[in-house]
């Protein structure tokens, strides 16, 4: 109970954040995981994650699909494509997916998106929930896609500091776009969610600790965040060269158990760049406070090319293997699956009954 108290003081986060000691850490996972019981249950719940076009109108330094990437094939999966990964998250029984993809605001693009989502709709007797990945959006465009049927976003604002925001991404990336993009969303009613990368270069312990009491001024049901991995064809880069996974995964679980103890009944995702660091990386976040798995559903003949960071793992496996293979860790670790159901986060339901 000690830490619980004296975690909610930017001082201790601080502190937590600095921590290097296993046993201590060990003890900080195991509060979380305390408090996730307590608020949310013991259950997981998987996202299947299509990740259907790598095209990108946006240019963010440190993303492998920027749209200056010019070596890198573009994909992007046709509708019958899409709806059979959907309905085979429907046969797995996900209770989800999230269809994420690079940037794009065109007419052809808007009208592509509502017709699979009333289509994965359609398919699946209205049971398949639909999370969408797609950033920034006019009002009007999140309008006519929550009204097709989805009824979750994640738009992570990547840091909660503008100063930060400004050195990560070209003068035309606006932070305060963005955040407009977070409250239209929550105004439609969607379920919202946003996040950060952890460890970026000229990212400090205080900007972190910031990130968190962000999220919960901007009252999220979610939270999708993991550490920042350099990709080698981008303008950022690490500034030593010398990028060290071991202590970008133990930030990685720090924020993650933090940000339970702090914002307590929210959803939090295990992020795939955790696998990335670590081959146990979504489990263990899971034991660090995560609720939300997202098995990567994408066709293995895409996968190499929607490369955000470098060593993105599953590039040559198949959804089934990965599904498996996942399902024995956690059930290794007493971790039971919340087959079929939405596992909307109770912040949301609680915020549903209040406006
Ligand atoms: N285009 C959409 C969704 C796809 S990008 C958007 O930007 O919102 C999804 C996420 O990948 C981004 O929000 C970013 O946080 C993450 N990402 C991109 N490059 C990364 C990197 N090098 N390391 C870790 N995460 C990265
Ligand atoms: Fe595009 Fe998203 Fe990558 Fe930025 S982070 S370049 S918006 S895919």
């Amino acid at each position: 109970m000690g830490i619980l108290m004296n975690a909610l003081s930017r001082e201790k986060m601080r502190e937590w954040l600095c921590e290097k000691d296993p046993q201590k850490l060990e003890n900080l996972y195991r509060q979380a995981r305390e408090e996730k019981l307590r608020w949310i249950g013991s259950k997981v719940y998987f996202r299947g994650l299509i990740e259907f076009s790598n095209f990108c109108s946006k240019n963010c330094h440190y993303c492998g699909i920027r749209r200056d990437h010019d070596i890198l094939k573009r994909y992007s999966m046709s509708e019958e494509e899409i709806l059979e990964c959907a309905q085979m998250a429907y046969a797995m029984d996900y209770g989800s997916i999230v269809l994420q993809s690079g940037e794009r605001q065109d007419d052809s693009f808007i009208l592509f998106i509502e017709k699979i989502i009333q289509k994965v709709k359609d398919l699946t007797s209205q049971q398949l929930g639909i999370t969408l990945s797609l950033g920034e959006q006019r009002a009007e465009t999140y309008e006519r896609w929550f009204h097709a049927g989805a009824h979750r976003y994640l738009l992570r604002m990547e840091t909660s500091s503008r100063e930060l925001y400004r050195k990560l991404h070209p003068a035309d990336h606006s932070f305060d776009a963005r955040l407009n993009c977070l409250k239209t969303l929550r105004r439609i009613g969607y379920q919202v969610g946003t996040g950060v990368m952890i460890g970026l270069p000229f990212q400090t312990e205080d900007d972190l600790v910031d990130d968190i009491f962000f999220f919960k001024e901007e009252d999220v049901d979610m939270i999708g965040m993991g550490p920042y991995i350099p990709h080698a064809n981008t303008p950022l880069t690490w500034p030593d060269g010398d990028y060290n996974a071991a202590d970008h995964f133990r930030l990685g679980l720090v924020m993650i158990a933090l940000t339970r103890l702090v914002l307590q009944d929210v959803n939090i995702a295990a992020a795939t760049a955790l696998q990335t660091l670590n081959p146990k990386g979504r489990e263990r976040g899971v034991c660090a406070g995560a609720n939300i798995i997202m098995p990567n559903i994408t066709p293995t003949t895409y996968r190499s090319l929607y490369k955000l960071y470098d060593n993105k793992p599953c590039l040559d496996e198949n959804a089934d293997l990965c599904k498996s293979c996942l399902e024995k860790r956690l059930a290794h670790d007493g971790i039971q699956i919340g087959y079929g159901e939405w596992g909307d986060s109770p912040h949301f339901s609680k915020r549903q009954k209040t406006t």
